[in-house]
């Protein structure tokens, strides 16, 4: 029996810290759960995932609506959006899935609730309200914030950021985004696809900088045909004001004549920096930097009993990644086994349209670890379904090993993010591409780009002069009975 309060006290109930909580009172241990602000839920039901990809919805049902001709329909006028309405619909969305994130359901499981900042006084006990709570094992969930890029002037300006910008009620006649990573984008399209004319302003040579480079370019071709302008390789050096408009002040990134750029707003979307201030830190001897709160693969930090799980470690920002290291926490610090987080097989998705999709290796990660690999490539452009739907845009690659191993998968397509969920087994599993080539798929779906893709591996086999010369041989086919004519010369 320890004589700690609290078997775990978890700090920040957002993805991270709430799997924690839940699980560990599931688990019949004591569990306290301390979160700042006077919500549950974080960042992802608040101000990130969710609202989000609420706005990118309705976005996308306007820009639905304005391609009616392509779909034989009569073209429409389309009023102006109210933005306020679209928002509003975002707030509720976040209501309904608040229900789920309640101090009362978190109680009826067990764990008890507190609101406020709480900080540590030494490394098992941590005060709040005026009051001293000990615990056995401590969690740090406390997530990321923006981070703001050195440009000049930026503090004299409105800017804003996912913090913000759900809260907006007028739609921008011309809107800045400063990063094309996918926060910036998902919203900068949104934001054009109701109205607004966006321009992007990405310091990397491509959008999407992790992501493969012809894939980041199919997403790049379809929002500047819906009309967005996309400035990559450009510095952002100085934000200032003309009247009620906001002036940037932009250079090639490897330098060269610098330009301005005028908006009615801007939108900072240059990365995150971890919530790490105030929570007494060194007084519990956990190391941090500025990339966050290090752990090692049990999500231990310097102190083996305090962990740090989601986007406070710094390691892979994203809330299924936050659970599931709430998960490794939950083993190693109420089960009291050794597991470790292994994130070869993260999967991850923009939700742009069309929306880029990733499990395992791409061309990029490969090379860079020096992965020998081959992809196999299929495009929408050839499945039934995506021509139906009209969204014949993209490509599947599928990375195998030289033996013909799945050893990663991207998709840049409609419902990409769906999609992926069949190589995420795929690689999870251990699965074989013969395996997939084979099962059977349902027509006409998306999902049979897939099959398609892994067919490719043996169909180039299968279909060769070999096997033809073999079956010639062994059961007389006499092979063609139609040949192309030869395309006329030339005059
Ligand atoms: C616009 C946007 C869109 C996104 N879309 C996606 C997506 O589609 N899919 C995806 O997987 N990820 C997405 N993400 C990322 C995702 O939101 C984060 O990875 C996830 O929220 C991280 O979970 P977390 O538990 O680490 O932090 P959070 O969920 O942010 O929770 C941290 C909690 O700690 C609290 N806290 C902070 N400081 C303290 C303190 N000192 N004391 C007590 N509590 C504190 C905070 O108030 C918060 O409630 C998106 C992010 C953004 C910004």
């Amino acid at each position: 029996m320890s004589t700690y309060d609290y078997d775990i006290g978890i700090i920040g109930g957002g993805a991270a810290g709430l799997t924690v909580a839940a699980g560990a009172a599931q688990f019949g241990a004591k569990t306290l759960l301390i979160e700042k602000s006077p919500r549950l839920g974080g960042d992802c039901l608040h101000c990130g995932c969710v609202p989000s990809k609420t706005l990118i919805r309705t976005a996308g049902v306007w820009a639905l609506a304005r391609r009616a001709r392509e779909f034989g329909l009569p073209g429409l006028e389309l009023p102006d959006v109210d933005l306020g309405a679209a928002m509003d619909r975002v707030a509720a969305v976040i209501a309904k899935i608040q229900e789920h994130d309640s101090p009362e359901r978190f109680c009826a499981l067990g764990a008890e609730v507190r609101f406020g900042p709480p900080r540590f006084v030494d490394d098992h006990t941590v005060e709040h309200d005026g009051k001293r709570f000990s615990a056995r094992a401590w969690v740090v969930a406390t997530g990321s914030r923006p981070a703001l890029p050195p440009v000049e002037g930026l503090d004299t300006v409105p800017y804003w950021t996912n913090e913000t910008v759900f809260s907006q009620r007028i739609l921008p006649g011309r809107l800045l985004v400063l990063g094309g990573g996918p926060i910036g984008l998902e919203l900068a399209q949104s934001f054009q696809r109701l109205g607004s004319r966006v321009t992007v302003v990405e310091f990397l040579d491509q959008i999407l900088g992790p992501e493969d480079a012809d894939l980041a370019e199919v997403v790049k071709g379809r929002l500047e045909a819906e009309g967005m302008q996309i400035l990559t390789g450009t510095k952002a050096l100085r934000a200032g004001r003309r009247g009620a408009a906001i002036t940037l002040t932009v250079a090639p990134a490897k330098g060269g004549e610098p330009r301005e750029l005028e908006a009615d707003a801007l939108l900072v979307a240059t990365g995150r920096r971890p919530n790490v201030e105030g929570l007494g830190l060194e007084a519990a001897g956990v190391s941090y930097g500025p990339k966050g709160i290090p752990t090692d693969a049990r999500m231990r930090t310097s102190q083996g009993h305090i962990f740090a799980a989601g986007d406070i470690n710094g390691v892979l920002p994203f809330t299924h990644v936050a659970g599931y290291e709430g998960g490794i926490v939950l083993t190693n610090a109420v089960l009291r086994l050794p597991r470790k987080a292994d994130y070869t097989k993260v999967p991850w998705c923009t939700y742009t349209d069309p929306e880029v999709a990733s499990v395992g290796l791409n061309e990029k990660r490969a090379q860079k670890e020096g992965i020998p690999y081959r992809v196999l490539e299929e495009r929408f452009a050839q499945n039934d379904r995506a021509l139906a739907e009209g969204e014949p845009l993209g490509k599947i690659k599928v990375l195998i090993s030289p033996k013909g191993a799945i050893i990663g998968c991207q998709i840049a397509g409609a419902h990409a993010g769906e999609l992926i969920h069949e190589w995420i087994a795929a690689v999870n599993g251990g699965v074989k591409l013969s395996k997939l080539a084979g099962a059977i798929h349902v027509y006409p779906t998306l999902a049979e780009i897939s099959k398609r893709a892994a067919g490719r591996y043996f169909s180039e086999k299968l279909f060769s002069d070999r096997t033809r010369g073999l079956l010639h041989l062994l059961f007389g086919l006499k092979g063609r009975a139609c040949t192309p004519a030869a395309p006329a010369p030339k005059p």
